[in-house]
């Protein structure tokens, strides 16, 4: 088996950094307050195992999605919680499903379980087709909406016919939705085969924490409870994670912003020439172009180095032909999006 390859974390300053999805602002000042609290008397509560099953974390989440606090599990990170779906449902002879292109860590979790792969594509309309996915034979399908590294969000309705086509267990993985219109939370609560996942990495920048969740129907919350480790998330990220979900008014500033940045990144690169996936997440997917130079994969590659070159990293993935002609730029603060863009002129004019 092979290992996820992780964007670059280049090391020393310098670096707009836009290659990873984090988010570019700092984290709710509630959720550092909550870190300073746990390590008050000399860091006295480190010494003791945090809550088993997260308790904090998980009712925050509950305040959150209005959702059930028992039907909730913790992890380290949501890798965690599709490593433990994985482990609990997969296997040799239970396949795995996924929409290609997609989030490429799904299939690095099920070769260490001995699960096959079953990758459904994308559509040329960038949608998914309900049939095709509920026929793929798969014990459990992921789906990563919004996509990455597409940006599309597929609609709650195509979500809820292929729950209902679909005799697996269907994983929407959501964690981008921070940055969406809608969600599948209501889904989970209703059906009896769909998971939604959430990190707190990307909509609440807390990448560097490690905590995420997911919201089960009953019987897959008490089987991931039975397969993960019995203190799977820190003390610190239980507390910061709960403070962060509780609150709101920080959600709603930042992804507001995320959003506007993402929005203007989108018109003005269009306005360049660049060929931009209207996105739902806090990347985009866009394909450069110039005069001289249509979309090609090689003119992805060129903006890529040319971007590099100035100490800007965004992403590529080569290996699809729905993405190779395209950058994956992940939005960040407005002074970010201004030198990206500079430089992206810079190219498309030079
Ligand atoms: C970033 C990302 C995750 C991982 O989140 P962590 O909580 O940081 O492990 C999961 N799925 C998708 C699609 C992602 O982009």
């Amino acid at each position: 088996m092979s290992a996820y390859t992780p964007g670059e974390q280049p090391q020393g300053g310098g670096w707009v950094k836009l290659n990873t999805n984090e988010n570019p602002y700092p984290p709710s000042l509630r959720a550092l307050e909550a870190i300073r609290v746990a390590l008050l008397n000399d860091g006295a509560a480190l010494r003791l195992y945090p809550s088993p099953d997260s308790a904090p974390l998980r009712e925050a989440a509950a305040r959150f999605h209005d959702f059930k606090a028992e039907r909730i599990v913790a992890g380290n990170g949501s890798d965690d919680i599709l490593n433990l779906l994985i482990r609990a449902y997969a296997g040799p002879g239970r396949p795995i499903g996924m929409l290609d292109p997609s989030y490429s860590l799904y299939p690095v979790l099920a070769a260490a379980q001995g699960a096959p792969v079953v990758k459904v594509p994308v559509t040329p309309a960038l949608s998914f087709d309900v049939a095709a996915v509920a026929g793929c034979g798969a014990a459990v399908f992921f789906l990563t909406n919004p996509n990455a590294p597409l940006g599309v969000a597929f609609p709650v309705a195509q979500v809820e016919a292929l729950a209902r086509a679909f005799p697996g267990l269907l994983v929407v993985d959501e964690a981008y939705a921070a940055f969406a219109e809608g969600d599948c939370v209501e889904l989970a609560k209703r059906l009896p085969n769909v998971v939604v996942t959430r990190t707190l990495s990307k909509g609440h920048a807390l990448a560097g924490l490690r905590a995420g969740y997911a919201l089960c129907p009953s019987g897959v919350a008490e089987v991931l409870h039975r397969v993960r480790d019995s203190y799977n998330v820190d003390r610190l990220a239980q507390v910061a994670a709960a403070a962060a979900l509780d609150d709101g008014e920080w959600l709603r500033v930042t992804s507001g912003q995320v959003r506007a940045t993402r929005d203007r990144l989108t018109r003005e690169l269009i306005g360049l020439g660049w060929s931009v996936i209207p996105s739902s997440g806090n990347f985009l997917l866009a394909a450069p172009a110039s005069l001289r130079r249509p979309t090609s994969p090689a003119a992805a590659e060129q903006a890529f180095e040319f971007l590099r070159a100035r100490k800007i990293l965004v992403r590529r993935f080569p290996h699809h032909p729905l993405t190779e002609k395209s950058l994956r730029i992940s939005v960040g603060t407005e002074a970010e999006a201004e030198v990206f863009l500079a430089a992206a002129k810079a190219w498309t004019e030079g």
